[in-house]
């Protein structure tokens, strides 16, 4: 008896080390989702020292109400100042996470791209490299496949990939007629949610708010159909692209650029609290989160962004998730955007940066050695 058993052990070791050879599942990870973040132009700078104090202000920063926004946003220390305008960014990914592009504390992160505005830099995340052909903001189905078509095709992901974003051209970036990702972008109405009468009430709400902007949505839209359809349709991989940050910087108006990002960070972390709600994404998801481009750094630069705007091609990253040591801010100068794609990939135990060879490497550090 005690041989038999001896001999069912010894085959089930067999048995389960081959499993992992063949890569039934990723070998060693415990991450089987990933939430794909992005915030349009949200600078590096608010990120890691909060609202900047100038800016607060009517003659530069077009502020209404400017005592309210200090008294909101305004901190003695780019500690307290940061916590205060992304508190899930630093409560929870800084402790238990880690973050890149910091460039006060000696970690540099840029797009490789030369155009440092948003499509050439959703392509370059989105695909692990730059592309001279995208040279627009145009609606132009990407030529290049994104890691979201590549990871779609793979076994690990079969087709459970969906896209969220607030801004209408990310149906052409992902390219739905080729890829076949679900993209619900722009002021399109959601489809997806357990409540008819919500989805009903947020639908007549996007119809009928004014539209600052004819191409993109406000993100609370786009987020509730994000949360409804990961809790509803479980994906795998789920990319959703915040977009308002951008919109009021280029309107001018830093205090709704500020009331904006501290929204993003709020519904973030209601996206990562609903996953860790339930039984198929909690302790198994990974949440990668960046910007797709900077903006300038003085004077009134902070309001736009180009290859002739100082400080546009600076960006930051972040990621949280049980295969990612705790490491807090990391430093080094050569984290790119081009890495977000391959890290992705490697989150589900696929090496992107062999199959693409133009991609840039996963991020460094960011996976823990696969456990044997
Ligand atoms: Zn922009």
């Amino acid at each position: 008896m005690k041989r038999l058993l001896n001999c069912v052990l010894v085959l089930s070791v067999c048995f389960l080390s081959l499993a992992t050879a063949w890569g039934a599942e990723p070998a060693g990870r415990n991450t089987r989702n990933v939430l794909l973040v992005t915030i349009d132009g949200l600078r590096w700078q608010e990120v890691f020292r909060g609202a900047e104090a100038r800016l607060v202000s009517k003659e530069e920063g077009n502020v209404k109400e400017v005592e309210a926004t200090r008294d909101a946003y305004l901190r003695d220390t780019p500690e307290a100042a940061r916590e205060t305008l992304m508190p899930f960014v630093w409560r929870v990914i800084a402790k238990q996470g880690q973050l890149f592009g910091n460039r006060d504390a000696g970690s540099e992160a840029r797009v490789l791209n030369n155009r440092h505005f948003s499509y050439p830099g959703y392509s370059e995340i989105l695909c692990g490299y730059p592309d001279e052909r995208i040279s627009s903001n145009d609606k132009i189905p990407n030529p290049n496949v994104t890691v979201l078509e590549w990871l779609a095709r793979r076994p690990v992901v079969a087709g459970r990939v969906a896209a969220f974003c607030s801004w209408d051209v990310f149906p052409f970036i992902i390219h739905t007629e080729r890829s076949g990702i679900p993209v619900n972008a722009g002021w399109t109405p959601l489809e997806v949610a357990e409540h008819p009468a919500a989805l009903a009430a947020f639908n007549r709400v996007s119809a009928e708010l004014p539209r600052v902007w004819a191409g993109v949505r406000y993100d609370t839209i786009t987020a509730y159909g994000a949360r409804e359809y990961l809790r509803l349709k479980k994906p795998r991989l789920l990319y959703v692209s915040l977009g308002e940050p951008d919109d009021w910087a280029h309107e001018g108006r830093y205090d709704l650029y500020l009331d904006s990002t501290r929204t993003c960070d709020r519904l973030i972390e209601e996206l990562w609290n609903t996953a860790q709600a339930m039984p198929e994404y909690a302790g198994k998801t990974t949440l990668v989160l960046t910007v797709d481009h900077g903006r300038g750094r003085e004077g009134d630069g902070w309001k736009n962004h180009s290859v002739d705007i100082p400080g546009s091609d600076e960006i930051w990253m972040a990621v949280l998730g049980p295969d990612t040591p705790p490491l807090g801010e990391r430093p080094g100068k050569d984290f790119t955007q081009s890495q977000i794609a391959a890290t992705v990939a490697a989150l589900f135990g696929e090496d992107y940066a062999a199959a693409i060879p133009t991609a840039g490497e996963t991020l460094p550090g960011v996976l823990a050695p696969a456990r044997k």
